[in-house]
């Protein structure tokens, strides 16, 4: 498998004009985005993982195989991001989103152990009224127990169905490879 970074968009003029299908990766920030793009691509530095997070306010492109892109929006719901960096964040998210016609569907990624945040519902809601199709992964699954996982899990549930995951195992990166290669053959 082949995985490279094409670019850094921060507007849509930037976007990439190939046509190729895109999937994309949205969350909070410090949800563990970065790191399970690098575990699906097996790339570690593919992605930058960091603990600082709200810091990256540009959507970053993958290509894949050259046969489409993983797409990296920036990370939500960091408090300490000034008003306007949110506005603009906000702006730049919903003109891809809106707009992208070769976005094939989405990948929400919540952390295993806070499940939904207001804000994660509020994206969920904003996708199925915008009919997007979107999968759940619950991510940083390693770091609960067994009844924690079925607990967080099952809070997770309440709303959809989640594709547990965890970067530093790799639980769930078949299942997640899984959705994306069907989803393209449709
Ligand atoms: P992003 O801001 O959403 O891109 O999050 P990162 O991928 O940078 O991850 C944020 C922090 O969580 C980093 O310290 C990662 O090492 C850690 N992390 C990410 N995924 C996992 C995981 O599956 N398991 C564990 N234990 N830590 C993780």
């Amino acid at each position: 498998m082949t995985a490279e970074f094409i670019k850094s968009a921060s507007s849509p003029e930037q976007f990439p004009a190939d046509g190729l299908p895109e999937v994309a990766f949205l969350g909070r920030s410090n949800v563990g985005k970065s790191s399970l793009i690098n575990a699906l691509t097996g790339k570690r530095g593919l992605a930058f993982t960091s603990n600082t997070p709200g810091r990256t306010q540009a959507i970053n492109f993958y290509r894949i195989d050259g046969a489409r892109y993983f797409v990296d929006l920036p990370g939500y719901g960091y408090a300490q991001v000034p008003v306007e960096a949110k506005n603009a964040w906000a702006t730049l998210i919903e003109k891809y989103l809106q707009e992208r016609k070769t976005l094939r569907f989405s990948f929400l990624i919540l952390d295993a152990r806070r499940g939904w945040m207001a804000k994660d519902l509020e994206l969920k809601q904003w996708l199925e009224a915008n009919q997007h199709s979107y999968i759940v992964v619950a991510s940083k699954i390693d770091k609960l127990n067994q009844a924690e996982q079925q607990r967080g899990l099952r809070a997770i549930r309440q709303h959809a169905e989640p594709l547990p995951f965890s970067a530093r195992n790799g639980r769930g990166v078949r299942e997640i490879w899984q959705a994306i290669t069907k989803t393209h053959q449709q």
